[in-house]
């Protein structure tokens, strides 16, 4: 199979679809790949790396898009790549169609076998290709709420790790998933006071089994909530209902109430966020306050460690790349029912439930 990969347009993203080692494992499996010229350039990914993992490098996105039988991205495809897809070329990246009425449109006008990242799920009913950017931004959290800590941020001036006679921050993390393993992670090792809460208790007893004595866990309740914000040196934000927004814990009146220079990250922001202050903020200018509280609601948090997130992505996505092109889609999907929940847009239908219910198109 022909492989296509095309930089990356939208903005500020730096991740590619494919890395040179993924590259090299497809052409050891018998496939062609073509890669647009400069398309790993900003994190390390050079074409000559490309051509030596056996690449061919393309001038444009448009020879990429004409000649490819697969392309794979990193984001969704931006108007002038939808208008390049053609009908039974297959599209492997995220989608995030649901709240995105003219790409699910024009997906579905170009014919196109679109595979979603987002809704590959596994046996145990997670998401394994959501799941390496959860433990990107969960890890990415506590040191950014490490910086808004620093006096010139607008933070109380505490190091996380406290020194010597001297008493560490105060973490407290809302939700024990995906981020808030990886978070709690980070904390501990930079030596931080950590709590965390999940309202399972069954998340709750595997962050004990891992993390023993180093943390304190609790059931999530309001008065539980309340009683530990008012101490915390940093929240981090990490609930997760799926299929909905995240729900706000953590109302205006309690932050108002909160130490003044403590830090809120709010990773679950790009679900609206769990705090009744938290709007979305961006890599360029991430932060601001809320009745002296620092709040980081950037929504795209892996975005800032492009080259980590890209490896991360690859060891996930690189085994679907690989059935995908080594069957052919039609029979990597047949043979995959966790694959085949990737499918959201085939032969001008939508095939996602969740994105046919958003949308209100029958699939
Ligand atoms: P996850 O499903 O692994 O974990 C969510 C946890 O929240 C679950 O353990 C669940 O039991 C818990 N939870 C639900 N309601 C709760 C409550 N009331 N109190 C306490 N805990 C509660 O999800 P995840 O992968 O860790 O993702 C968490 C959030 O981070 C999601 O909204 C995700 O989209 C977001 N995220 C943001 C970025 C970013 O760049 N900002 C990057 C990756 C993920």
């Amino acid at each position: 199979m022909l492989v296509g990969v095309p930089k990356e347009i939208k903005n500020h993203e730096y991740r590619v679809g494919l890395t040179p080692a993924s590259v090299q494992e497809l052409i050891h499996h018998g496939h062609q790949v073509l890669v647009e010229k400069n398309a790993g350039h900003s994190i390390g990914f050079t074409d000559e790396l490309y051509e030596r993992a056996g690449a061919v490098i393309a001038e444009t996105a448009a020879e990429v898009f004409q000649r490819a039988e697969m392309i794979v991205k990193v984001k969704e495809p931006q108007t002038v790549e939808r208008a390049m897809l053609r009908e039974g070329q297959v599209l492997f990246t995220y989608l995030h169609l649901a709240p995105d009425e003219p790409q699910t449109r024009e997906l579905m006008q170009s014919g196109a076998t679109c595979i979603a990242y987002e809704t590959v799920t596994d046996d145990h009913g997670r998401l394994p290709l959501l799941a390496p950017m959860s433990e990107v931004a969960g890890r990415m959290s506590i040191q950014a709420g490490a910086h808004c800590l620093e006096k010139y941020k607008g933070g109380r001036g505490v190091l996380l790790g406290g020194v010597p006679g001297v008493e560490p921050g105060h973490v407290v993390i809302i939700g024990g998933g995906v981020v808030g393993e990886n978070a709690a992670a980070m904390a501990v090792g930079m030596g931080a006071d950590v709590t965390i809460l999940d309202r399972s208790v069954d998340v709750l007893r595997r962050l004990d089994a891992r993390f023993g004595n180093r943390i304190q866990t609790q059931f999530s309740t309001k008065s539980a909530l309340e009683e530990l914000a008012l101490n915390a040196d940093m929240l981090v934000g990490a609930v997760l209902i799926p299929g909905a927004s995240a729900p706000k814990l953590v109302t205006r009146e309690l932050i108002s109430q909160m130490k003044p220079g403590s830090a809120i990250v709010d990773v679950a922001i790009d679900q609206g966020g769990c705090c009744e202050t938290s709007r979305p903020t961006t890599h360029a200018d991430p932060i601001y306050m809320v009745d002296g509280v620092v709040h980081y609601c950037v929504a795209n948090m892996p975005g800032a460690v492009a080259r980590t997130s890209t490896l991360a992505l690859n060891n996930a996505t690189l085994p679907y790349a690989l059935a995908l092109a080594d069957k052919g889609a039609g029979q990597a999907l047949r043979d995959d029912p966790h694959l085949l929940n990737g499918l959201n847009v085939c032969q001008g239908k939508i095939t996602c439930k969740e994105v046919s219910e958003a949308r209100d198109i029958p699939y």
